[in-house]
């Protein structure tokens, strides 16, 4: 793998591509500031080196050009103080103002480029564009893992601009390993527990997973899409009515390949979707009607944790309930947990990112697993097997 180890920047200019799309309060603070502690033993390997860095990223979504809202000017003061050096801005990510701040850039300084997406060229993977932002620097380093399925300007296009000069940082080679220690190098008991709200969004990796693992744990909404198919009544759970075949076909497979499918023997019910509902506990073939499965039940929990505790690899992606509401987090805070204990008695623990790295957190759990992947959809592609765009563009 390229590596920016491989490499001695003293003297040159290096174009990070980052992901500092952090979320911001009302008042423009940054709430979790995780993505850009994650980025700094790149930046500061760069720097140590005698290089200079030139920075860019995307924030948010905007739909028309520049927006106050999503202006990366709201990040500078914090980063600054995260790598103690002064962080120069410039309030284009292309144009004069960012290649003069670029140009005079000293060994030892840094430039924070304005949001890439202010350009509909970054998403589109405008090839012109991606070649005005590669004249800003000497080497390409590719450091957003979160944004690598895709096949934007910033973060594959501009490979191509960089022949030989063009590495993976610190973050990326992390994610990279990590998820390939567990597609490739599980010891066993190897158990993948996959939650969340549909089905449809995770097949790919179910069908993958179902190769490699021996236990795979089944919770969240897209439980009671199998529970349908099994005849089961689930009330006004969440279904995904045109899956019930897949489902049973998930299930046969699972049997054929001799994996431990475990699906929740019951559930925390709930007569609405809100904090404030009447809540009961019922087998998962049989909720009442008018009620929905917000969360795994107690019976559940302890299948899982059983199953959990006597594992030595741990997959984990998409929370097992409504975690985001207190009276339905049980599930996803214990199965956390279990997790956690697995962990400590020397499992290794890989938690994919989105919502189940929101709930790790949301538990003060983050730092009790083996690794956090601060990729969603990209961990699910990479899982699924897929070639990243971002992770090809370097490779190649
Ligand atoms: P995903 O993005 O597919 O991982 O789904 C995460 C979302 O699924 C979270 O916001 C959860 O609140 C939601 N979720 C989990 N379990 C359920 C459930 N039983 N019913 C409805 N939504 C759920």
């Amino acid at each position: 793998m390229n590596t920016i180890d491989q490499f001695n920047f003293e003297g040159k200019k290096a174009l990070i591509r980052v992901d500092f799309n952090v979320p911001l309060d009302e008042n423009y603070n940054i709430t979790d500031d995780n993505r850009i502690q994650g980025a700094l033993p790149t930046i500061n390997k760069i720097l140590k080196d005698g290089g200079s860095v030139i920075l860019m990223s995307h924030l948010g979504r905007p739909k028309d050009g520049p927006t106050e809202k999503y202006s990366l000017k709201h990040i500078v003061s914090h980063l600054s103080q995260a790598l103690k050096v002064q962080v120069q801005f410039a309030d284009d990510c292309i144009g004069s103002q960012a290649v003069e701040k670029a140009a005079a850039l000293k060994p030892g300084e840094v430039l924070l480029l304005e949001n890439l997406r202010f350009y509909k060229e970054e998403e589109k993977g405008d090839e012109a564009f991606a070649e005005k932002l590669s004249k800003l620097g000497d080497v390409y380093v590719n450091d957003a893992f979160g944004t690598a399925h895709r096949a934007h300007a910033s973060t594959a296009v501009i490979a191509k601009f960089f022949p030989g000069a063009k590495y993976f940082g610190y973050l990326m080679a992390g994610e990279l390993n990590n998820a390939e220690k567990i597609l490739n190098h599980a010891e066993k008991p190897f158990t993948a527990i996959m939650g969340g709200a549909k089905v449809s969004d995770k097949i790919l990796l179910i069908e993958k997973l179902l190769e490699k693992v021996d236990n795979l744990l089944i919770g969240g909404g897209m439980a009671y899409t199998f529970a349908k198919a099994q005849g089961g009544n689930i009330g006004k759970s969440l279904v995904e009515e045109d899956k019930l075949e897949l489902a049973l076909n998930l299930i046969e497979k699972a049997k054929a390949k001799g994996v431990n499918l475990v699906l929740p023997i019951d559930s925390t019910i709930a007569d609405k979707f809100s904090n404030d509902a009447s809540t009961d506990t019922a087998n998962n073939d049989d909720i009442k009607d008018g009620w929905m499965g917000l969360d795994i039940g107690p019976l559940a929990i302890n299948q899982f944790k059983d199953v959990i505790s006597s594992s030595k690899t741990i997959l984990w992606n998409g929370p097992m309930g409504v975690f985001e509401m207190e009276k339905f987090e049980a599930g996803t805070k214990s199965v956390a947990l279990a997790v956690v204990e697995a962990t400590k008695k020397g499992a290794f623990s890989l938690i994919g990112g989105g919502d189940s790295a929101a709930a790790v957190a949301k538990f003060g759990l983050e730092d009790e697993v083996s690794y956090v992947s601060t990729g969603g959809g990209a961990l699910l592609e990479y899982m699924e097997g897929k070639e990243l765009p971002g992770v090809k563009a370097i490779n190649d």
